[in-house]
């Protein structure tokens, strides 16, 4: 049988609780509860298994670089113990086999110079979960008694931004949430001078569609588009957007790898604490188990994960994948119709536009439109 193409990234998820209790969070707050029956760290053995199983798929494809991102719940709950063996195996299993890129998606709310002293060491670059300054945060980012997260997170922030520490600075990871002022939530964020901010929308459903969602109306394309209008007239780069940057990329003819936009297959899988081999988490909102495959690291390798039509079918791309309506659309090689799990009704599965089709058309088509023109511009005074 042809070996499906290769995974190259790794979501694991070294601790399955949080500290904090927010409310858009597709883990515990969603359809999805298989994390109840979950070892709440990863076990040692499963992380050896896990290592020699990424290298082993390295090996075969002849990879020269992976990817590996601790995730969570909070991933640093784990502790440093834990994680420190995990990163030692991974690099040890690795060794002349494929470079390995490791980050940790954290609240940074724990992070203390002990932490970022065994980052420093281990090359570990730190992607922290912020929703704006302390009004739009702690609307949705409260600790489990429903206190503030801001201080915290801002406190972990600021160690990360110590020149010992900066080029370990991932970016910004922001939930949009369109009761909050789209340009103040973005000065927000630029204050922690991030290298990268990252939007998500928040996850959702035809069965489950996101707040003020109204197919007439475009709310979330008004708030990303407040953004990007700020962003792209600034007089020098503050930030790095990756959202916008493909669907620039992808209006200029490039190729995008995002689960987001764009027609790309998807290359990575998740790992959970127990070693079971998961989908997106964001499938995780469409119903119980939806981004379970059946399949775990003990018993199975990433190739014979690859080949499992469920993984199959979720990871490909291509109009193929696609809504009829989709495949008619005229701005489906920028939109992909989204993010699959936006696409789920549960009398059609994921064979419908995204609940963010206006919006994301919209979206789209303004940006194509607007780089499009400053191409031309600048083509014709060269
Ligand atoms: S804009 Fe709507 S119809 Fe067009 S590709 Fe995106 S989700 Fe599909």
């Amino acid at each position: 049988m042809r070996d499906a193409d290769p995974f190259v990234e790794w979501v694991v998820k070294v601790a399955q609780p949080c500290n904090l209790a927010c409310d858009h969070c597709y883990v515990y707050e969603l359809r999805d509860a298989t994390w109840r029956h979950k070892p709440s760290v990863m076990a040692p053995t499963t992380a050896d298994r896990l290592a020699g199983r990424i290298a082993e798929h390295a090996r075969h494809h002849a990879l020269r670089r992976v990817r590996v991102t601790l995730h969570g719940g909070e991933p640093l709950l784990a502790g440093r113990t834990r994680i420190e063996r995990l990163l030692s195996v991974l690099r040890q299993e690795l060794r002349g086999t494929a470079d390995c890129d490791i980050s940790v998606q954290s609240n940074a709310t724990l992070l203390n110079p002990h932490w970022m002293e065994l980052f420093r060491r281990h090359g570990v670059s730190v992607g922290v979960s912020l929703d704006g300054g302390r009004e739009a945060n702690d609307r949705h980012r409260r600790a489990k008694n429903g206190r503030s997260s801001y201080d915290a997170v801002r406190r972990g922030l600021e160690l990360l931004r110590r020149p010992e520490n900066e080029a370990l600075f991932a970016g910004l990871l922001c939930t949009v949430d369109i009761a909050s002022p789209p340009v103040q939530v973005f000065e927000a964020l630029l204050a922690h001078e991030p290298p990268v901010v990252n939007f998500l929308l928040p996850h959702a459903t035809w069965e489950h569609p996101p707040p003020g969602h109204d197919p007439d109306r475009t709310p979330y394309a008004n708030w990303l588009l407040a953004v990007f209008e700020r962003w792209y007239t600034a007089p020098r780069q503050e930030t790095r957007i990756r959202l916008f940057e493909n669907i620039m990329d992808l209006a200029l003819g490039g190729d995008v790898r995002s689960e987001s936009v764009g027609l790309a297959d998807t290359d990575f899988l998740v790992v959970e604490s127990d070693g079971s081999i998961e989908l997106s988490d964001s499938l995780k909102a469409t119903r119980d188990g939806g981004a379970a495959t059946g399949l775990d690291i003990f018993a199975h390798d990433f190739d014979t994960a690859a080949r499992h039509p469920v993984v199959a079918d979720a990871r490909r791309g291509g109009l193929s994948s696609l809504a009829e309506e989709c495949r008619g659309c005229d701005v489906v090689r920028l939109c992909g119709g989204g993010l699959r799990a936006h696409r789920f009704h549960p009398d059609s599965g994921f064979a419908n536009p995204s609940v963010y089709c206006a919006d994301l058309r919209l979206l789209t088509t303004t940006i194509r439109d607007r780089v499009l023109a400053d191409v031309a511009l600048l083509r014709s005074v060269s």
